[in-house]
C-alpha cells in the first residue's frame, strides 16, 4: 500500500491525515452475524506520513447491530424503522435486544421508533512503535484482537516487529 489521504474518527470528530494502512482486524455484518456476535470490535492500524505529530494511529471501533424497544434498556439512539430500512446493508443484520425484547422490525411500521446502538469510534495515537506495542497491549480490554493486529502489523512494519520482540508481554511472530 502507499501513502494516501485517510480519515479516522475520535468519537464524532473526523481526523484527516496522510498515511497508509498497516494492518486491520475487522468484521463486516455478515462475518459478525455468522460468528453470533451482535457486538464486536474492529481495529485498524495506520502508519502516519513522516513528519506528522505521531507515527501511528489506531482506529478502534466498538460496533453493534443491537436495537432496543422504546421503553426498554437505556441504550441506543431513537430512530424510526423507516430510516433504518434505508441502510440496506445493515438493516437485515439488526438484532433485537435479548433483555428488553423489542418487536421484530418487520412487524413495525415505518414510523415506529426503536433505539439502535451506534458504532463508537475511538482513536489512539502513538509517537513510535516502542510506544505503540505496550500502549495497545496495556489497554483494559486488550485481548486476542490486539494480538492479531500486532502480529499482522509486525509482518508489514520492521519497527513494530522489533518493538514486539522487546516487549516483555511478547507476541510470537514468525
Ligand atoms: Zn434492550
Amino acid at each position: 500500500m502507499s501513502i494516501q489521504d485517510l480519515t479516522v474518527y475520535d468519537k464524532l470528530r473526523a481526523v484527516p491525515f496522510r498515511g497508509e494502512q498497516v494492518a486491520a482486524v475487522t468484521w463486516d455484518y455478515e462475518e459478525a452475524a455468522s460468528a453470533g456476535f451482535p457486538r464486536w470490535t474492529d481495529m485498524t492500524l495506520y502508519r502516519v506520513e513522516p513528519g506528522s505529530s505521531c507515527a501511528y494511529r489506531v482506529q478502534i471501533v466498538a460496533r453493534s447491530v443491537v436495537y432496543h424497544g422504546i421503553g426498554g434498556c437505556p441504550k441506543g439512539v431513537k430512530l424510526p424503522v423507516g430510516m433504518l430500512a434505508k441502510d440496506d446493508d445493515r438493516y437485515g443484520f439488526l438484532a433485537a435486544c435479548e433483555q428488553c425484547l423489542p418487536p421484530d422490525l418487520d412487524d413495525l411500521d415505518d414510523n415506529a421508533i426503536v433505539k439502535v446502538e451506534q458504532d463508537l469510534p475511538e482513536l489512539h495515537e502513538f509517537a513510535d512503535a516502542a510506544a505503540l506495542v505496550p500502549g495497545l497491549l496495556g489497554r483494559r480490554k486488550s485481548g486476542g484482537l490486539t494480538t492479531k493486529l500486532l502480529a499482522a502489523a509486525a509482518g508489514m512494519d520492521q519497527d513494530i516487529a522489533a518493538a514486539l520482540g522487546n516487549n516483555p508481554i511478547g507476541v510470537h511472530t514468525k
